[in-house]
């Protein structure tokens, strides 16, 4: 193991070095990579040094993603108090379903949904768990509203005809979880939202009205803090009003968004979380620890153990429910995503996360301020956050993307709201500073110029 821990030490570094020369690293035609790279699993078992070899090589063609080129999805950056606590819980590879097995771990936890849901101000009764992602969280909440809707449908079946409301611009894991937990992706009422994006709670008002009197059972609202493309925040207040005027469950999506609880300049973006019944964020996005660690919190907790608690002797033998979290998980084995989390807001303070996330929000502001300022370029959204959508000098932006990419000049996606098309630049990662942003900007100044006067030559080559 020691000299494991050695070798990782020298890969880690080689790395590092690496990413410094070249943020984005180079990238592989999927077509060629079994070519280029050995990937083959062969029956000879290899020498140290090969392995080491074949570690390096991998490592060093794999897209880089923490770098301060990288803004293609709604993470980024690395933090090493995050990381170090990763590292320590692969070590022990505890499994969170009981404390017998995961012991004090099951207190860090615990810690972790505690202060949240002080911060989300959901009181006395609120519990919570961790899941490998919001998609799952968002499905383990449409679960709970199903059995709040009715509390036997967990034994007998879904009822036919229940059906819930979502905004437009809301993820696609809703349409999936919908058809997972059987009420059909046709179940999900898809709410129009105004011209900047957030769901109109007056269409959504008019939706339930429908489909009350046409005798569909509605159940539950999504809404959404911080939309995966355009970062806006639906309104809490008026939802929540309409959720309690037809008791229906109100879960907030705020994977994205919804570490804007910490924030001291924005928080008022998502004032009215603590009337909700359910609330996600992914602290993997605006927290910045490692893949994945997404916290689900409920405002009740019995519900959390009502959905999901199972009996099985050969598994929970020793403690109370409450100090044995499979008991509140849609998994068996669990993986303890809470460590990082823990390490890293140990270490920095609840200050520190405070700070973390205006400065996403100051990021944002300052890229679009560049953007207003200068007359090549076009900005799609005005609204605070940390998705800023943008085209320059018409250029089409699913071509600038993609070429981006593979002339390995940066990673950065594109979107699209009311039929326009646009660049969109996420300033969650925390490491980067001003200057990266402007950056960004500079390299897709000079790769246009250089497009437009000589054609680049193709180069793929392996390092
Ligand atoms: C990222 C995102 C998700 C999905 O989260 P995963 O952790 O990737 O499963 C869900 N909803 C919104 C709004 C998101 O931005």
């Amino acid at each position: 193991m020691e000299d494991d821990l050695r070798l990782f030490h020298d890969i880690a570094t080689t790395l590092l070095k690496a990413e410094a020369e070249n943020p984005v690293g180079p990238t592989i035609e999927a077509e060629a990579m079994n070519e280029l790279l050995d990937l083959e699993l062969t029956d000879q078992p290899l020498e140290e040094w090969q392995l080491r070899k074949s570690l390096e090589e991998l490592v060093l063609n794999t897209p880089r993603t923490c770098t301060n080129k990288f803004f293609n999805q709604l993470f980024g950056g690395r933090n090493g108090k995050a990381v170090l606590g990763d590292l320590l819980a692969v070590l022990m590879n505890n499994s969170m379903y009981t404390y017998k097995v995961a012991g004090v771990q099951v207190g860090v936890e615990k810690e972790i949904i505690q202060k949240m849901n002080l911060l989300t101000g959901y009181g006395p009764l609120a519990g919570g768990t961790i899941t490998p992602g919001a998609s799952l969280a968002n499905l383990m909440a449409m679960i709970m509203a199903r059995d709040h809707f009715h509390h036997d449908i967990r034994n007998s079946g879904a009822i036919k005809g229940m059906v819930m409301y979502t905004s437009k611009e809301s993820h696609y894991s809703i349409a999936k979880n919908a058809s997972f937990m059987g009420i059909g992706r046709e179940a999900v009422r898809y709410i129009d939202v105004d011209e900047i994006g957030r769901m109109n709670p007056e269409k959504l008002e008019i939706q339930i009205r429908k489909d009350k009197k046409s005798g569909f059972l509605p159940f539950m609202v999504n809404a959404t803090a911080g939309t995966t493309v355009l970062g806006v925040f639906d309104p809490l207040e008026p939802i929540a009003d309409i959720c309690s005027k037809f008791n229906l469950w109100l879960h907030v999506d705020g994977a994205y968004g919804g570490s804007t609880i910490f924030s001291r300049s924005h928080r008022h973006l998502i004032n009215a979380i603590e009337r909700s019944d359910s609330f996600v964020l992914n602290a993997h996005k605006m927290l910045n620890t490692p893949m994945s660690c997404s916290i689900l919190l409920v405002k009740n907790r019995k519900k959390l153990f009502r959905s999901f608690a199972n009996d099985a002797s050969y598994l929970y033998q020793t403690h109370d429910d409450e100090y044995n979290p499979g008991k509140t998980s849609l998994q068996c084995g669990r993986r303890n995503d809470a460590l990082k989390l823990w390490t890293l807001w140990k270490y920095e303070g609840t200050d520190g996360l405070r700070n973390r996330v205006d400065k996403q929000f100051q990021l944002g502001n300052f890229a679009r301020d560049f953007i207003r300022n200068h007359p090549d370029y076009s900005l799609h959204n005005h609204e605070e956050g940390l998705s800023v959508c943008f085209n320059y000098k018409d250029i089409p932006a699913s071509w600038l993307c993609k070429e981006l990419y593979e002339k390995e000049k940066a990673l950065i996606g594109y979107g699209d709201f009311n039929g326009k098309e646009f660049i969109r630049l996420v300033t969650v990662n925390t490491n980067n500073e001003k200057e990266d942003i402007l950056g960004l900007f500079k390299t897709i100044e000079e790769f246009v110029k250089s497009r437009q006067s000589k054609p680049l030559l193709r180069k793929k080559q392996v390092v």
